[in-house]
């Protein structure tokens, strides 16, 4: 009984975040109508059976933020029968000491918090011994510490040129697909006459100055950010990549875990 009401939740509440999805894509402006707006449904602290709800609801994309819990998912029986084409993304503070207990998780898709070039020097140099075919790279994001906070982590802004200059060229390994911010939390962009998230405009400058170092259309680099609170804020400026939780899958508990 129990169970099946928890059902009925996760996917009213998958529907109903794609609903807004859908609904901020269309109200966006002109010359961004053509970038995808993708979901990472974040379970993180939430049982498989929920994972399974969300899978059989269509939903491809969940997101992680620590190594143990994800690698623990990674290999729990049920998500590997049940959700063959799951894409794992890990969103988390990455340590040197965990990269390969990360890299070896089944249907690990993408690391979206890469924030030091060690870092990625580590991943590439331990993805080529782990990976299984020789020509997949494993897809990376830089994370960018917008709002400056010392307890966040993530690139500083000014480094990203740099970063992802040295990604591109001496990781083969990686694939750079991205920008990702966490961003200052409780930014009322609700209020009249707010200005858009000095976060996300943050990574949209970021994004434009490392595309233009590079050469490259700034489309050809997704930003990942956008959350519950604001995830509709954040496609209305261009995210292509929203990592959403409590709005599916209903608060955290972390007394829980
Ligand atoms: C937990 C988490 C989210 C999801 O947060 P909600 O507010 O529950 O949507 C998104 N991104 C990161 C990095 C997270 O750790």
């Amino acid at each position: 009984m129990l169970k099946t009401m928890m059902d009925v939740d996760v996917k009213q509440g998958l529907r109903i975040v794609r609903n807004r999805i859908e609904a901020a894509c269309q109200k966006r402006k002109p010359e961004l109508q053509n970038v995808k707006a993708n979901l990472v449904a974040v379970s993180k602290t939430k049982p498989a059976e929920m994972i399974v709800d969300c899978y059989d609801e269509g939903q491809r994309d969940f997101g992680e933020n620590y190594v143990k819990e994800l690698s623990e998912k990674g290999i729990n029986e049920e998500i590997l029968s049940k959700c063959k084409e799951i894409r794992w993304h890990f969103i988390g503070h990455l340590q040197n000491n965990k990269v390969n207990k990360l890299l070896k998780t089944p249907n690990l898709y993408m690391i979206e918090t890469v924030d030091s070039v060690e870092l990625a020097d580590l991943l590439n140099k331990n993805w080529q011994k782990i990976r299984t075919e020789s020509d997949h790279r494993m897809k990376i994001m830089i994370q960018v510490n917008t709002s400056g906070e010392q307890e966040k982590s993530g690139a500083d802004p000014g480094t990203v040129n740099g970063f992802g200059t040295h990604v591109i060229e001496k990781c083969p390994n990686l694939e750079l697909v991205g920008l990702m911010t966490i961003g200052r939390f409780g930014y009322n962009w609700r209020d009249e006459g707010a200005p858009p998230n000095p976060d996300f405009l943050g990574l949209i400058e970021c994004r434009a100055a490392l595309c233009d170092h590079l050469g490259i259309d700034h489309v050809a680099m997704e930003l990942s950010m956008g959350m519950s609170d604001d995830f509709e804020h954040a496609i209305d400026l261009g995210s292509g990549n929203v990592r959403v939780g409590s709005s599916i899958f209903g608060h955290r508990n972390y007394n829980d875990k």
